[in-house]
């Protein structure tokens, strides 16, 4: 390809192509100046290269999930998943859908749709509140754009492109650099050794006090995944099991049987957040749950700032 408009008319004939087979999903920023992922009906041509406010993983574990339900009339067949493309994704979110991968491993509901979504990454160009840097791990994606440049995640993202262009490129040829990749570079080890030894430093309170406990930093986090277990019964007898999405920062997200509370006070949950998004599964994981995308930082109303927690937390002494 020559120039700039033959790449943008390349990637819009291959957006394109993807409908009707996929339903072509993109983010565009609404009147109100939010970004948000959407159903395309132009191709690339609806989307842009925002960051939505929330992110991919509403497609994958939808804020209110029907599990299980009993009544007299006779069971509705659940619907088969919708085979949904996601375009133009940033790496950091490519990244936490790796991370969801892992999490969610064992959960059906979860795999199947997985299994009928298509990520189209593309190159982005960082916010200012943008605090990603190379990982370990490579991010999940089928296939990823960057100028004139097409990677292959998949056998699946090798089939759409073959379909597309003819062109063959197989997954093993070349793999994705890593400037593309997202995640956090300090080591979960290091970071653990600084919160072990700031456990108690007045930071977390201070911080912590300001803390509305709205969980809107956790709700448009993209690898954010507690849920909550919620059974229901009706007039009619009918009855209900559904799962939602639930938030570490909500008073009753550590209320366990028989009245117990593992984090009664604010402090104990902005410290319990920045635990699992810094260190939890780190080292299981070979990747932290912080991809550093900054978007916690953007809706918090308060202006708590994890990454810059982290910063403030003493150096640990070297061994
Ligand atoms: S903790 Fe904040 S910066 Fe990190 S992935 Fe979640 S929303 Fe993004
Ligand atoms: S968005 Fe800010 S105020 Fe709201 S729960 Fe998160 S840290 Fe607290």
């Amino acid at each position: 390809m020559d120039g700039l408009s033959d790449v943008e008319s390349f990637y819009g004939r291959f957006v394109k192509s993807l409908q009707p087979a996929w339903t072509v999903i993109g983010p565009v920023v609404g009147a109100d100046g939010v970004c948000r992922l959407q159903k395309l009906s132009e191709g690339a041509g609806d989307s842009c290269s925002c960051l939505p406010l929330i992110p991919l993983k509403k497609f994958l574990l939808p804020p209110v999930e029907l599990l299980w339900r009993q009544s007299e009339e006779s069971p509705t067949a659940a619907p088969a998943p919708a085979k949904i493309a996601v375009i133009d994704v940033a790496p950091c979110d490519l990244y936490a859908l790796a991370y969801l991968d892992q999490t969610y491993v064992e959960d059906s509901l979860y795999l199947g749709r997985r299994r009928h979504l298509l990520l189209v990454g593309r190159e982005c160009s960082p916010l200012s509140q943008c605090h990603c840097s190379p990982q370990a791990v490579p991010p999940a994606y089928d296939l990823f754009f960057s100028g004139d440049k097409v990677w292959c995640g998949s056998e699946r993202g090798e089939k759409v492109l073959q379909d597309f262009s003819g062109v063959v490129k197989s997954r093993g040829d070349e793999v994705l650099p890593k400037e593309y990749w997202a995640g956090q570079a300090e080591l979960p080890t290091k970071i653990a050794a600084r919160f072990l030894q700031s456990v108690d430093n007045p930071l977390w309170a201070e911080e912590a006090s300001r803390c509305l406990s709205c969980g809107a930093c956790s709700a448009v986090c993209p690898t954010c995944a507690c849920y909550d277990v919620v059974d229901a019964v009706s007039l009619s007898g009918e009855i209900t099991r559904q799962r939602v999405w639930d938030n570490c920062f909500f008073r009753d997200h550590g209320l366990v049987a028989g009245g117990h509370n593992f984090r009664p006070e604010r402090t104990s949950r902005l410290r319990f957040r920045f635990e699992h998004k810094y260190l939890g599964f780190g080292e299981q994981r070979g990747m932290i749950s912080c991809v550093g995308c900054g978007r916690c930082q953007q809706v918090c109303p308060v202006g708590i700032n994890l990454a810059q927690i982290l910063v403030q937390l003493p150096l640990a002494e070297e061994e």
